[in-house]
């Protein structure tokens, strides 16, 4: 984008998004040749870089423990604490821990409670937490799937107590099911949680019927897709089930599991999601964000493990966040949509029919 021309003075210059990025997140030392590694945030500081004069920024702080109390039972801060002692350690096959993770994991933590907390009370319009390690597969009491302490859900609910939002809305476009997150809100109707992730395939959870439970029923979303979707199937989706949902819904604020692994490049997954896709999906999620929230949204990095796919997605996702005026929601009837949005459609409706006006229309 443009430079703002020199003739505006930078106080009548639209508030700025808000960008959370440190070296510190690449003190989290993962074995040789695994995929959850330091770099992956030199490719996104790349495409942060390049938008440099447009953007704010925020350092971050460690949370502490009542924060990841409202998430986590206190085993399992002894647990992450207890393991870091003796790393270099395996918590399970794939989540490990260096010395310094369980101080990267409270700083990725805090960043994402501090991003929302900016948003949600009108610091900021918008905003991206480039942190790792990442979040959404994080149980309350076990660490999974790369991920130590549950980022977006100890967002959440820092926003639930602190009475800055009364209706949240996590929209996780990870390639993989953020097993984590629903768990920790399945049963609270105030925060919503919609899932887009290939399926089946890691962690295994994620199906149309797990739509919460108790009091809660009716407000977790999964759309469970099969490998090969890409493009059309992805805005289809956010067309046809997003929007309609949170329109029922109607959030304080989005939060944005931001995983980057549905590229097509990324070597865990079998989606052919393109930059432009991210790009599209993301000005979906910012105009639903302007029409029904003032615009409240806040984007925590999760997965992605092609330096290209985190770099393009990065770059798709600030110049959604940045474009001025913001793009609306696409109008008129959309391209026929396939078989296999087609079948994504009817499996929502066949859970979720009747909860959300217009689910599947165009
Ligand atoms: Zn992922």
């Amino acid at each position: 984008m443009a430079e703002a021309p020199s003739t505006s003075p930078e106080t009548s210059n639209p508030p700025r998004p808000l960008v959370v990025e440190d070296p510190r997140y690449q003190d989290h030392q993962p074995p040789g040749g695994h995929p959850e590694r330091p770099e992956r945030l030199v490719a996104v500081g790349r495409a942060i870089a390049e938008r440099e004069s447009e953007l704010a920024r925020q350092a971050p702080r460690p949370a502490d423990d009542e924060e990841l109390l409202r998430v986590h039972p206190a085993a399992h801060l002894s647990n992450i604490t207890e393991a870091v002692r003796r790393a270099p350690a395996q918590l399970d096959a794939d989540t490990y821990v260096s010395p310094a993770s369980l101080e990267v994991a409270r700083l990725a933590a805090g960043a994402s409670v501090d991003l929302a907390r900016a948003v949600a009370q009108g610091d900021a319009p918008s905003g991206l937490a480039a942190v790792r390690p990442p979040g959404h597969h994080a149980e309350a009491d076990r660490a999974m799937g790369f991920c130590l302490f549950n980022n977006v859900a100890v967002a959440a609910r820092a926003l639930q107590r602190e009475e800055r939002a009364e209706r949240v809305l996590i929209l996780d476009w990870d390639v993989h099911h953020g097993n984590g997150t629903q768990h920790s809100f399945e049963e609270d109707r105030d925060v919503l949680y919609f899932s887009t992730h290939q399926y089946p395939y890691y962690p295994g959870t994620g199906a149309f019927h797990e739509a919460g439970r108790g009091a809660g029923v009716g407000s977790t979303v999964n759309v469970p897709m099969p490998p090969g979707c890409g493009d059309g199937e992805y805005i289809g989706v956010a067309r046809r089930i997003l929007a309609p949902v949170a329109r029922g819904f109607r959030p304080d604020v989005i939060l944005v599991s931001c995983g980057f692994d549905a590229h097509a490049v990324d070597p865990l997954a079998s989606m052919d999601l393109s930059g432009e896709g991210f790009l599209a999906l993301a000005r979906i999620v910012r105009a639903l964000a302007n029409d029904l929230c003032g615009g409240r949204l806040a984007l925590v990095l999760e997965g992605g493990y092609a330096a290209e796919g985190l770099e393009e997605g990065t770059g798709a996702v600030l110049e959604a966040l940045l474009e001025s005026p913001p793009a609306a929601l696409p109008d008129g009837a959309a391209p026929d949509p396939g078989t296999t949005l087609r079948a994504l459609i009817e499996g929502c409706r066949a859970v979720h029919a009747g909860r959300f006006e217009d689910l599947g229309a165009l």
